[in-house]
């Protein structure tokens, strides 16, 4: 059993295809006219440029805009002078074939990049790489490797190029293995938009066990991309485990495919909104796929994190008005800069703090360091003209720093006029309730904003003092709580009383056994990760409010978060 990253859910039974890496053999020579070598490029680019419009256009109509983006990217590297200068520098100085001199391009991008521990910078060494074995197939004389596959087959690799990928029959693939790999790897976006269950990341073991023998094409594989888990050579009893775990998940994603296009109604017909939760805009076919009503929850940090500099307006300004389009008039709530706490950002060169959680954090960096939070305002603001924006802020401990980040906010609004450029006039403005002090304040605060999101991840930690990170704390770091329940119950009575909605973007909105309770006091809004979504809405269907609100009244007379989770075990749908 090897253990690696469920990156696409669901469960594959199948044969093991080593999909090992096309031989590229070449020999390096110094040659006497670096003219004709030059020549060779060029020839090799146009024909590049040929087999990568086709795969464009093929993937597009396979796969979706999305996925031949990634081919788009390829298309712009065999343009891009930074790469294919230094390639042809070569050639010229050190009179040696393209070949060569493209092998020693790549390899140098690639342990440039390779020391950089980030996910996107990987993803981009993936492709140079691929642009460049593209380049030297082509010089080499080679045709493109298409794979005969068998049917019923698990695709195991040490990593997967989007060439590879585009060129498999994916009709006959049931399931991806790798061995590197992240969640923003190709292999895990490829497998998540053909929903094929997928495990990246599984680690040097794997071609370990290739070179041992101990893994080889035709073996019986499970791939678990739900819990990350692959099997070789499954037992008898892990077989028969695993094609019921198959069976009842494959019913489930039947049964759950009616509410895609669904309201999120109660049983007695209430409507509430179930959105989704994005890290970055790949995020959003998920979501949707899922039936996602809206974006509850932009966490923005990753623009920021990974990099020296600070993303620039223009920068941000495309991202957010790339996702207000891809949502289309749905909701898409943005929450600002939540950096701070177990989130670093060497582009800010923060201090290490002894209690990282209660500092420098959040909206407290953006308030003390104006310029940062209006470069993104500004570019929230003017993306707003594309679709349905919302702002949001985070860590908000008093209604004094709603007033300020408000105040900073309309000098955006009053400076990008005078630039001439346009906002939508009936953006809602809300905060993040994660701290108990905005609880507790909830009614005053909610004067000033147009909407309530609770953050359960951080308003357990601070109403608990539990770490959230902490492990040895992990078993007190629990959403059933009173204490929490009962902030939760006030956050919303508050917003209520105001006129305002409440949503829940922290963990403890995907919980099924706490929906009754969130329905039952009246939750507006749900949001989460892309899977849950679906669950949560069948969920919904089968409460009436009035049976909800019993459950929360239960709820909330009980003092001991296990009884209460018992209850809610006894009561679950
Ligand atoms: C939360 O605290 O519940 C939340 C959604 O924000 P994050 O997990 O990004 O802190
Ligand atoms: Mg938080």
């Amino acid at each position: 059993m090897m253990r690696g990253i469920a990156v696409s859910p669901g469960i594959a039974i199948g044969r093991v295809f080593l999909k090992t890496e096309q031989n590229l053999d070449f020999a390096e020579k110094t040659v006497t006219s670096a003219e004709k070598e030059l020549a060779r490029l060029a020839v090799a680019l146009k024909q590049a440029e040929s087999e990568l419009k086709e795969l464009i256009v093929n993937i597009g109509q396979k796969l979706g805009h999305e996925e031949a983006e990634i081919f788009e990217s390829h298309l712009m590297l065999i343009d891009d002078p930074e790469l294919i200068e230094p390639i042809k520098e070569k050639i010229k100085d050190e009179k040696i074939n393209a070949e060569a001199a493209i092998a020693q391009t790549i390899n140098f991008f690639s342990q440039m990049f390779a020391e950089l521990d980030d996910e996107y910078i990987k993803a981009r060494e993936a492709d140079i790489k691929d642009v460049g074995k593209r380049l030297i197939r082509i010089l080499s004389g080679q045709g493109k490797s298409t794979t005969e596959l068998e049917e019923n087959t698990v695709v195991v690799a040490i990593d997967l190029s989007p060439s590879d990928t585009a060129q498999l029959d994916t009709a006959k693939v049931l399931g991806f293995v790798t061995q590197e790999g992240s969640r923003t790897s190709h292999t895990a976006i490829m497998a998540r938009s053909l929903g094929i269950p997928a495990v990246v990341g599984v680690g040097k073991e794997l071609s370990v066990s290739i070179k041992q023998g101990r893994l080889v094409s035709g073996q019986t594989i499970i791939v678990d991309g739900n819990g990350g888990q692959v099997f070789i050579n499954p037992d008898f009893e892990t077989e028969h485990e695993y094609q019921q775990k198959r069976e009842k998940y494959q019913q489930e994603q039947e049964r759950l495919k009616k509410y895609k296009n669904k309201e999120a109604l109660s049983k007695d017909g209430k409507k509430v909104e179930v959105c989704g939760n994005i890290g970055n805009i790949r995020d959003i076919e998920s979501i949707l796929e899922h039936g996602g009503q809206g974006i509850g929850l932009f966490r923005t940090e990753f623009l920021y994190m990974d990099r020296d500099t600070l993303p620039s307006e223009k920068e941000q300004f495309k991202v957010y008005r790339q996702v207000a389009e891809k949502m289309d008039g749905k909701p898409v709530v943005i929450r600002t800069l939540d950096i701070g706490g177990d989130k670093e950002l060497p582009c800010l060169d923060l201090p290490k703090e002894m209690n990282p959680f209660l500092g420098y954090r959040a909206i407290r960096i953006c308030l003390d360091q104006p310029d940062i939070f209006k470069t993104q305002l500004k570019a929230i603001l003017a993306a707003s003209n594309y679709g349905n924006i919302k702002i949001m802020y985070p860590m908000v401990s008093s209604v004094d720093e709603v007033k300020s980040a408000n105040r900073i906010l309309w000098e955006c609004k009053k400076e990008l006029a005078k630039e001439g450029k346009g906002y939508s006039q009936d953006l809602e403005v809300g905060i993040m309730v994660e701290v108990p002090a905005a609880v507790m304040e909830a009614d005053i605060i909610a004067q000033e904003v147009d909407f309530f999101s609770i953050g359960t991840n951080d308003l357990i930690q601070y109403t608990i003092a539990v770490d959230r990170v902490n492990e040895k704390v992990a078993q007190m770091y629990t959403p059933y709580h009173p204490a929490v329940l009962k902030l939760i119950k006030k956050t919303i009575d508050s917003a209520h009383q105001a006129g305002i909605w409440v949503g829940m973007c922290g963990e403890a909105a995907a919980d099924e056994l706490l929906l009754p309770f969130l329905l039952g006091v009246g939750l507006d809004e749900f949001s989460m990760g892309a899977v849950s979504i679906l669950r949560i809405k069948e969920l919904l269907s089968k409460w009436t409010v009035e049976e909800a609100a019993e459950v929360s009244k239960r709820v909330l007379k009980l003092h001991s978060p296990d009884g209460i989770e018992d209850y809610l075990l006894k009561v679950a749908r």
